[in-house]
């Protein structure tokens, strides 16, 4: 068990996660809500670049997929609930004001448990709300001029759902992994790509400082720009060794908004902190309020599937994987998905305890040698519906393991030569001539040969050394590529070494 290392002050963090939905539509208008890899402002119209006198009406899908999200993170679904104006004065935000909600959000309650610093602990959430992404500013320095700003209006009123945690975590370990959970339950719902290179799923982290023992809470600061898991990581530590200083030299916190720099691993102040009061909300006399009935929210509930943590629970006691194994397979719900589409298809042809080992080997493929190729560029991680190997393909590489045509070793071959070209394992076996010898003739006459060649190994041996035995064995599996056992190894050249 490692727990985080004791601070000199009592850490505490907060975090606002915005996450972009995945509706066909903006949040207000019809235009397409694609806006990644879309030549600039052709996803506009009049309502979405906040032309006078338009008037907004609610995407349907979005009000669904933020209550399906509340629903799997066990919120309370009131009855009422209302848009309202957000008021503020930045170039990217097309009317002057922003469609949030302020009181009456769509999600109350609820949480998420996650595992950090050696424990399980649950973070609870204090709301989740809907609104609408601002457009994109896009600053320029090049030929054309210095520091200028461009603006794309395609990303402005893509739904957004805002996901506001209580002040629960007590380490940039935990809300990382905060992060890696909330991420994981969006995508195994399908509200979400939550991508967050490409904006989709964009954190800003509150973090205070106070002495331990103390109930009272200290003087957050605001630290927005984090752009992967690690950046979240960073920014929070570097925070939490910034406000220590200060107080440490006798300094106050003053409660400000800070951005992460990543070349720099710094947070810069960027304002001081408005309150609510600064943004006049006021409810949005262009929309109707929402009426959520009891029979809505059982109908959404409905349509969830199973969760990461019951889908991960499920894997062990069904095909008795381990704890471990299980939630690796769990950490995307494509993987739990290709585990499954795998073991339906090993599972034929066998009954009782063969059914499970041909599903931990499945499942030891998967998070083993197949995660490892998936992986193989660094920073990338290619997704199952880019790759040739299908579950097709693992179930039969783990049963002509099982039945002896090939051994262990060469199926690791076998599986690189799938990925890198889609054939079917027996196919390869055939194409390549990878069956395993089960000729003892051929395996003795190779075992000859590496005896013949190796004196000094087989002296060792024969003089007493039994461990001298491995290196021979190497020797003849290398020879045959593999395609003998180290048992069957072993034994041709003991029968010779004893005789
Ligand atoms: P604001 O009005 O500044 O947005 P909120 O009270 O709405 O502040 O809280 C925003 C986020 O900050 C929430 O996630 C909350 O848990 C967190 N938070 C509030 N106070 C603190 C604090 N003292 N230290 C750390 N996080 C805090
Ligand atoms: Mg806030
Ligand atoms: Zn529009």
């Amino acid at each position: 068990m490692t727990t985080a290392a004791r601070t000199e002050y009592e850490v505490v963090i907060g975090l606002e996660t915005h996450v972009q939905l995945k509706t066909e539509s903006k949040m207000f208008c019809p235009c397409s809500s694609a806006y990644f890899d879309t030549d600039p402002n052709t996803h506009a119209c009049p309502v979405c670049m906040g032309m006078p006198g338009m008037l907004p009406v609610i995407n349907r899908k979005a009000v669904e997929y933020t209550i399906l999200a509340g629903l799997a993170m066990g919120c309370t679904i009131p009855e009422y609930s209302k848009f309202d104006r957000k008021n503020y004065p930045y170039p990217d935000l097309m009317k002057g004001y922003q469609i949030s909600q302020f009181d009456q959000p769509l999600c109350l309650g609820g949480g998420l448990e996650i595992e950090a610093d050696g424990e399980t602990r649950y973070v609870h959430l204090e709301r989740i709300h809907l609104e609408e992404d601002t457009a994109r500013s896009l600053h320029r320095n090049d030929g054309i001029g210095e520091g200028y700003t461009l603006l794309d209006v395609n990303r402005a009123g893509v739904p957004l759902m805002e996901i506001v945690t209580t002040p629960d975590m007590r380490s940039a370990a935990q809300a990382v992994a905060y992060m890696r959970k909330l991420r994981q339950v969006i995508r195994s719902i399908g509200v979400g790509d939550a991508d967050m290179e490409k904006g989709g799923f964009r954190c800003d982290a509150n973090v205070s400082l106070r002495p331990w023992g103390s109930e009272t809470l200290g003087a957050k600061v605001e630290v927005k720009n984090m752009n992967s898991f690690r950046s979240v990581q960073r920014a929070i530590e570097t925070e939490i060794v910034r406000q220590t200083a200060i107080l440490n030299a006798g300094g106050t916190i003053v409660q400000e908004t800070r951005g992460f720099v990543d070349a720099t691993g710094e947070t810069q102040s960027q304002r001081s902190k408005e309150g609510a009061h600064d943004y006049r909300y006021f409810p949005e006399p262009d929309l109707p309020p929402l009426k959520i009935s009891t029979a809505e929210v059982d109908a959404l509930r409905a349509r969830l599937p199973e969760l990461p943590d019951a889908r991960s629970a499920r894997f062990e006691s069904q095909y008795g994987l381990t704890t471990a194994t299980a939630k690796l397979l769990n950490e995307t719900h494509e993987e739990a998905d290709a585990f499954e589409a795998t073991t339906r298809l090993t599972a034929e042809g066998a009954t009782g305890d063969a059914v499970l080992a041909r599903a931990r080997a499945a499942a030891n493929w998967i998070i083993g040698d197949l995660a490892r190729l998936r992986r193989a560029e660094v920073g990338a991680e290619r997704a199952w519906d880019e790759i040739p190997v299908t579950p097709a393909h693992i179930a039969e590489l783990v049963k002509i393991t099982e039945d002896g045509t090939i051994t262990g070793t060469t199926a690791k071959q076998v599986l690189d030569v799938a990925f890198e070209t889609g054939q079917m394992p027996s196919a390869i076996v055939a194409e390549r001539g990878l069956a395993q010898v089960k000729d003892s003739a051929e395996i003795d006459r190779v075992a000859a040969a590496v005896i013949e060649a190796n004196p000094k190994p087989v002296a060792d041996y024969q003089g007493g050394k039994a461990t001298a035995i491995q290196f021979l064995v190497g020797q003849v599996m290398r020879e045959l590529k593999g395609r003998a056992d180290a048992t069957g190894a072993a034994e041709a050249l003991r029968k010779q070494l004893d005789a």
